[in-house]
């Protein structure tokens, strides 16, 4: 049976009148339906914050054929549009973000596998992304965002005579512990950059253990330590050029998938607050009001044409409505909420990363102006 069908059956055809992704087919031997895949992970999303793993939550994802989502047919993958992963992307959220989270970060090493021209690495590595292992994530962030006041780079790279030597440390990285392959980048003296794919195993590779966070710990991110490794030319993926990573088109979803992530999170706790309304009818209002925003930004997130979007104005309505919508679960869950191990107090916790996670800087200004100025009063 072709799983894709049921993936349209039972997940899109509910909420998006019946229509069904496009492209080619593919067949997995132990199905497991997207809607009980959804299911599964929202049964397991309080265990993977328990264990600090999302290992088994991503072994079901496999079952389920996600990570064909994100890979061309001639990979063995779906290829999935943008509109349609993050159709997924926003049930996935919303079952368990943790573990979805993981999943935007290792499609964040497989596009940019997928975008470059480096054939022997796509064929050897590709093929292979359709299962769980072998694990790839990405070590970018130190490009763009993090240590940028520092005055020089914190991950170097070096020419020799078959490769570079690669020394200095990538801050972030999902799931290192896990990886088998990462994605990272690193600057020259002259300041152009480089990407590359390097084997966790490789000599010099240091994967430190994974951060202790607010939230999200599930996601095992933290810091690799590069010491003088060598990483042959045909493990290079793009540049050396001024903006590497610039250079390899990577699509919309980049840009727009978290906001999807933001808004199946918000969705998650608006759904509680309705729960509750069935017995407490003074809340029905809120819970109507908060599902109509969320409806509102998921059809300008889906709209005919994402490139049309406003990907900045899109985050920040995101942002807020997750924090709200929270929040607003929290209040209604009173105390009980506030005790650990009850989703409302994690789901809190974890709306707050999409206030530092890939945040644009005008979007975080426009939080920042928003939390120094405004003061809500009680009327
Ligand atoms: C849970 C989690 C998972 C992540 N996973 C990944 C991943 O898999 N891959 C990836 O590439 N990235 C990842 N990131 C990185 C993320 O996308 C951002 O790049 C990162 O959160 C930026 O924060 P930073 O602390 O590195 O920023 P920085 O800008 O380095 O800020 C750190 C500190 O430096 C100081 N500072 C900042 N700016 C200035 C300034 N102008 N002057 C003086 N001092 C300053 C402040 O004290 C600040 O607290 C992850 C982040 C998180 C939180």
């Amino acid at each position: 049976m072709n799983l894709r069908v049921v993936l349209a059956d039972d997940c899109f055809a509910d909420r998006w009148g019946g229509e069904r992704p496009v492209g080619g087919s593919g067949e997995l031997g132990e199905e497991l339906s997207f809607s009980a895949l959804c299911r599964a992970l929202a049964d397991r999303s309080s265990d993977c914050e328990r264990l600090g793993s999302v290992q088994e939550s991503l072994a079901l994802c496999a079952r389920a054929g996600v990570f064909h989502w994100f890979l061309p047919e001639a990979y063995g993958g779906w290829g999935w549009s943008d509109r349609d992963v993050l159709r997924g992307y926003l049930r996935l959220s919303q079952a368990c973000l943790a573990t979805t989270f993981v999943i935007t970060q290792r499609v964040a090493a497989t596009k940019r596998l997928v975008a470059c021209d480096n054939s022997a690495v796509q064929a050897r590595l590709l093929p292979q992304l359709v299962h769980a292992q072998p694990m790839v994530s990405v070590g970018i962030s130190h490009l763009t965002t993090s240590g940028q006041h520092l005055g020089q780079p914190l991950l170097r790279a070096t020419r020799v005579d078959d490769g570079w030597v690669i020394d200095g440390l990538s801050p972030w990285v999902t799931a290192a512990v896990g990886c088998d392959y990462l994605v990272v980048g690193a600057t020259l003296s002259d300041g152009d950059q480089v990407l590359v794919v390097v084997e966790t195993a490789a000599a010099g590779v240091q994967v430190e253990p994974p951060l202790a966070m607010m939230a999200l710990n599930a996601s095992q991110t933290g810091a690799v330590r590069f010491s003088e490794v060598l990483v042959p030319s045909e493990q290079v993926l793009a540049g050396p050029l001024p903006q590497v990573l610039q250079a390899l088109a990577v699509g919309a979803t980049g840009g727009l998938q978290t906001s999807a992530l933001a808004i199946g999170l918000a969705n998650a706790a608006i759904d509680s607050i309705e729960q509750q309304a069935v017995a407490r009818p003074d809340l029905a209002g809120h819970g109507l009001e908060l599902r109509q925003q969320s409806d509102e930004l998921t059809e300008r997130l889906l709209g005919a044409d994402s490139r049309a979007v406003d990907a900045n104005e899109l985050r920040a309505a995101a942002n807020g409505l997750v924090l709200r919508a929270t929040q607003a679960a929290l209040l209604v869950a009173k105390g009980a909420g506030f005790v650990q191990g009850h989703p409302v107090e994690r789901w809190c916790r974890e709306a707050l990363f999409f206030l530092v996670w890939s945040c644009p800087q005008v979007v975080q200004q426009a939080h920042l102006c928003q939390l120094s100025s405004s003061l809500v009063e009680p009327r």
